[in-house]
């Protein structure tokens, strides 16, 4: 069955507010794909100027800590994402895991706080160039979607509704480099099962983006791939011109 389409754009640490015009464009241009979920996730910052701006529109957060409230200088946690007005937040993005050092075990518990406090999230996992070129995507992978996966109360009937999966290649963020979509089909389907293996048939509701250097050039051939129910777009995402269209390919138009 298909899943609706679901293009969400990480701003990464870019935004100001002489960006919400921008922003603004970005919004209305995607209410014309009406069969699509898009959504901007945002610097902290600028969610809440964002939501009262362009009222209506889905805006996110880039990480969210796995404790309400507490002792945790310069965090940010899902009530005040959802106080800001944000419905969404991306845990686990390999930049994070990278610069950060967060641990399968500290994004899974980001997962199951966020999606019990009501918001919806985005999980990021994804491979090295040396595992991909050692023949190890895919049982890295998985593994790596195994440990991550929300699990008791965050991960609860009608939960995994706002509970999506983003397959992003580390080598191919960035890089303006894309994964085949042989090497895409074959990966989705693989996390596919390991959903399914977790969750029963709620596995099969769950969205699997893609990531990495999608553009206005390669989407549709990507969203022409099975299992691929939508796209995390970085760069691409950051003018109405290079993101609306991602957001159309998305809608098959
Ligand atoms: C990302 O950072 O999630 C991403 C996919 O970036 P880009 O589209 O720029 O490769």
């Amino acid at each position: 069955m298909a899943l609706r389409r679901y293009v969400v754009g990480n701003w990464k640490m870019h935004g100001l507010s002489s960006d919400i015009p921008e922003i603004a464009a970005i919004a209305s241009a995607s209410a014309g794909s009406p069969g699509v979920d898009a959504a901007l996730c945002l610097p902290a910052t600028l969610i809440d100027r964002a939501v009262k701006s362009v009222p209506g529109f889905s805006f996110g957060g880039q990480d969210v800590h796995r404790e309400d409230k507490g002792a945790h200088t310069g965090c940010v946690s899902a009530p005040m994402l959802l106080d800001a007005g944000a419905s969404l937040a991306i845990v686990g993005h390999s930049e994070r895991r990278s610069e950060q050092c967060e641990t399968d075990e500290q994004v899974r518990a980001k997962a199951e706080t966020s999606l019990k406090a009501g918001l919806g999230v985005i999980l990021c996992i994804g491979e090295s160039l040396e595992v991909r070129e050692a023949g190890q995507a895919v049982a890295t992978v998985q593994a790596q979607l195994d440990a991550s996966l929300p699990q008791g109360d965050g991960a609860a009937a009608g939960v995994l509704a706002k509970f999506a999966i983003a397959y992003e290649p580390i080598w191919a963020i960035g890089t303006g480099k894309v994964a085949s979509p042989a090497d895409i089909g074959e990966m989705h389907a693989a996390l596919r099962e390991r959903l399914v293996a977790a969750y029963g048939d709620a596995g099969n509701e769950v969205r699997i983006l893609y990531g990495g250097s999608v553009n206005a050039g390669n989407a549709a051939e990507i969203f022409s791939v099975p299992d691929v129910d939508g796209a995390l777009v970085g760069g691409a995402s950051l003018t109405a011109e290079k993101f609306v269209p991602i957001v159309e390919a998305a809608a098959g138009q």
